[in-house]
């Protein structure tokens, strides 16, 4: 980490909470449902980031907590358990029913890990109800994924102690990208492989004390220390963006393995020069292009280093919501010297020091790129980076050009 300039800052944020997550959560584990015990904000937050994602059978919903319920009127957990038994009655392809806690339920102390347990018991054994909290006073944007799938590991079953090694990549990523990942993986002779989270609520994978993890997102401090609490093993490496970190990332699998260089490089090969060539054509746009990264998914220091390693752009800060040194090790390694890193956010700064250093780029949540783009600055909005597919060699290209395109876009209103 030599040479690399990191800063605390403390003030006002401006990041989404953790209600986020459920967008992309609710698309990956397909039998699931969400149902976030909120207010009216917290519906139209989601409403709003699912965008047009309009569903005959939705797989979340708000119990809206109303005022007769914050002035403890009403027994919030009578208006709990009538919500769910009329949703699991009408709905009996829910497994699994996620309790989401929001501000407003943890501001009248609404215990819902007893609600949850509660529930369990009576719809066991169809439906499992689990808890854990979006809330923006607990959660930023991608921490809710870690809450949710942490809240996942203590219920998946045990692996024996003398089963053979096997790997679990955890964090939520595209079907298409979990397949190319499994393919690569088998084609090195590594094929006990499983996800988390799982598509189907009945395909949890086990974990014991030959687990190995390789973490696919670096948002995931709690999940990584529940499994690890369970006996698993986590693999140190950067994470799977770019080709760099593709590569890296299955090299700590193959290491771990026992995979022969040789049969690494043999299964790589076409796919990382694929991927180069893919890179080439974003090249000339993106290099020596200069970026700024407000904090807000914690994907800023891979991307960072993507940016700057693969396609020579120059980082002039990279803000990161919270900084996990021991996650985040590798890639810190990799950034280039002097590189400002800074965790937390003080938002009137930061914008101070954005404006001073006049990027080509900002990475930012939607809330700051509005204004931004209206002050005239280009902006790419992080969200859409977990909405994309941007793992993985032949996403490598698309990753490029989500950062390629609001700089084409802006060029055209220029011009
Ligand atoms: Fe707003 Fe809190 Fe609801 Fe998130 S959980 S939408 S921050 S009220």
């Amino acid at each position: 980490m030599s040479g690399l300039k990191l800063v605390a800052e403390r003030g006002q944020r401006e990041v989404f909470c953790g209600l986020t997550g459920i967008i992309w959560l609710h698309r990956k584990i397909q039998d699931a449902f969400f149902l976030v015990v909120g207010s009216r904000t917290c519906a139209h937050l989601i409403q709003s980031a699912a965008g047009v994602m309009i569903f005959a059978e939705p797989r979340f919903a708000t119990a809206i907590i109303d005022e007769r319920d914050l002035a403890g009127m009403a027994d919030m957990n009578d208006e709990l358990d009538r919500v769910v038994t009329r949703l699991l009655e009408r709905r009996p392809d829910i497994k699994l029913l996620f309790l989401v806690g929001s501000c407003p339920s943890e501001v009248i102390k609404l215990d819902l890990s007893r609600a949850a347990a509660r529930l369990s018991s009576s719809f066991s054994p169809n439906v499992r109800v689990l808890n854990y909290s979006g809330s923006g006073i607990e959660t930023t944007f991608t921490q809710g994924e870690d809450a949710c799938l942490a809240s996942l590991v203590p219920g998946l079953p045990p692996e024996p102690a003398n089963a053979a090694p096997s790997l679990l990549v955890v964090g939520a990523l595209a079907e298409v990208v979990e397949d190319q990942f499994r393919r690569l993986l088998a084609d090195m002779g590594i094929d006990r492989v499983r996800f988390l989270p799982p598509q189907r609520a009945g395909d949890m994978p086990p974990v014991g004390p030959n687990t190995r993890v390789l973490l696919a997102q670096p948002f995931l401090a709690e999940t990584a220390r529940a499994l690890e609490e369970r006996g698993a093993v986590r693999l140190a490496a950067p994470f799977p963006l770019g080709v760099e970190g593709t590569t890296l990332w299955l090299k700590a699998a193959a290491n771990a393995f026992g995979v022969a260089p040789a049969r690494f490089e043999a299964v790589t090969a076409a796919a990382q020069d694929r991927a180069r060539r893919g890179l080439a054509r974003h090249r000339g746009l993106l290099a020596d292009k200069r970026v700024f990264f407000f904090p807000d998914s914690q994907l800023e220091i891979p991307l960072a280093r993507f940016l700057s390693r693969e396609l020579s752009m120059e980082l002039i800060e990279v803000g990161t919501p919270y900084l996990h040194r021991q996650h985040l090790d590798a890639e810190l390694a990799l950034l280039p010297g002097g590189t400002r890193i800074t965790e937390g956010q003080h938002v009137d700064n930061q914008l101070d020091r954005c404006r001073e250093a006049g990027p080509d780029i900002v990475v930012c949540g939607l809330g700051l790129a509005n204004p931004l783009e209206a002050e005239g600055f280009t902006t790419k909005w992080s969200i859409e980076l977990l909405f994309t597919p941007i793992q993985g060699y032949e996403q490598v290209a698309d990753l490029a050009e989500l950062f390629a395109r609001p700089l084409v876009r802006r060029a055209r209103l220029v011009a």
